[in-house]
């Protein structure tokens, strides 16, 4: 799936049916993951596994990479190719997560995703590398790859984050093409319909997909992630989710491990998911312990809401060893080596 996981929302608006919402999430899930899992066959040169409900399909095995959601599984290949012909790791999980930012079927990731309450769609991104260089994009519209754009603020400015019509300059100024704004068909059609009885309301990422976050370490043991979004559908015009803020959507550091998160922003940010998981690690957790402690202090912190709220988080560390853990059933991840990539359903909190 790369399930919009149906994130959402405390912003005092929510009165929907969360139980309802959850269980034709999971169905949309089921049946989406089940295609993906039939397709990826054919990805060429990554032979696929069965998938597993243990944490980690391979353990130890450089190099590693992690992605969330269905999705995950064609960028984890896009990713692990570019390591094949020479790439670094930090060329790797850009690759890889810009194979999601052009995937037309996707509605939570890149310029066919949703768009905010007002019909316009913006993106979030974020990018790592594991010595602590990182770069971040917010509320950017018009540029297909907010993940490249997110790297040029890593590796040609004194920034860590550009937003808004700054980023869209940057972009003009680094020679992106700027795409004409207009949502996508799907897009368009769903937005459509949410008008007619949402009251404007950013409540539910109906579709089943999600952000995409990647890990990933290369054969020496550097690390790197990258996270990118469209983020929560129909959300307040200016709204940025925890997927560019450095920390809660993603955290990288060579010495302990890597996390990237996905769910609802809100409650992601609350908590500084991926860096409250890298520091865990850095104590003695593994990625299993600590990504399992990071949705109970979710939990905690997002308590009047938490039925409405989903958010998954995925964690390696040094070792390669693997961690994911979610709110509610429903999160996977695509973990990919050389020659193998597989999806894992992740364990989660309620069951
Ligand atoms: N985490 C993203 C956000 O809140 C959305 C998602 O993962 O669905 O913007």
């Amino acid at each position: 799936m790369k399930s919009r996981m149906m994130s959402l929302i405390s912003l005092n608006f929510n009165n929907l049916n969360a139980d309802s919402k959850l269980t034709r999430m999971s169905q949309r899930r089921k049946f989406i993951k089940q295609s993906l899992m039939g397709s990826a066959l054919f990805i060429p040169g990554v032979s696929t596994i069965a998938e597993a409900k243990a944490p980690s399909l391979f353990k130890g095995e450089k190099p590693l990479i992690l992605s969330t959601w269905n999705h995950g599984l064609p960028a984890n290949a896009a990713a692990v190719e570019k390591l094949k012909t020479g790439g670094s790791i930090i060329d790797a999980v850009e690759t890889g997560v810009k194979d999601t930012e052009l995937d037309l079927s996707n509605l939570s990731v890149g310029l066919q995703g949703l768009p905010d309450r007002e019909g316009i769609t913006t993106l979030d991104a974020s990018i790592m590398s594991g010595d602590g260089s990182c770069g971040a994009v917010a509320f950017v519209r018009q540029v297909k790859h907010p993940i490249s754009l997110a790297r040029v603020v890593m590796e040609k400015t004194p920034h860590v984050m550009i937003v808004g019509e700054g980023a869209r300059q940057l972009a003009i100024s680094e020679g992106f093409p700027i795409e004409k704004e207009e949502l996508s068909p799907k897009a368009k059609e769903a937005y459509e319909k949410w008008k007619i009885t949402s009251q404007y309301k950013p409540i539910i990422n109906i579709e089943n997909h999600d952000t995409i976050g990647m890990i990933g370490m290369d054969a020496k043991g550097n690390m790197a992630g990258s996270c990118t979004t469209s983020g929560l559908s129909y959300k307040m015009h200016g709204r940025v989710g925890d997927s560019p803020i450095i920390g809660a959507g993603l955290f990288v550091d060579n010495e302990v491990g890597a996390a990237t998160a996905t769910g609802l922003g809100e409650s992601i940010i609350r908590i500084c998911g991926s860096f409250l998981i890298v520091e865990l690690m850095r104590q003695g957790r593994t990625p299993q312990e600590a990504c399992e402690e990071a949705v109970k202090r979710l939990i905690a912190k997002n308590s009047k809401n938490i039925k409405d709220i989903q958010a998954g988080f995925l964690a390696m560390n040094k070792d390669g060893e693997v961690g994911a853990y979610s709110v509610h059933p429903g999160f996977n991840f695509a973990q990919a080596t050389l020659q193998k990539n597989g999806m894992i359903d992740s364990g989660s909190h309620f069951k």
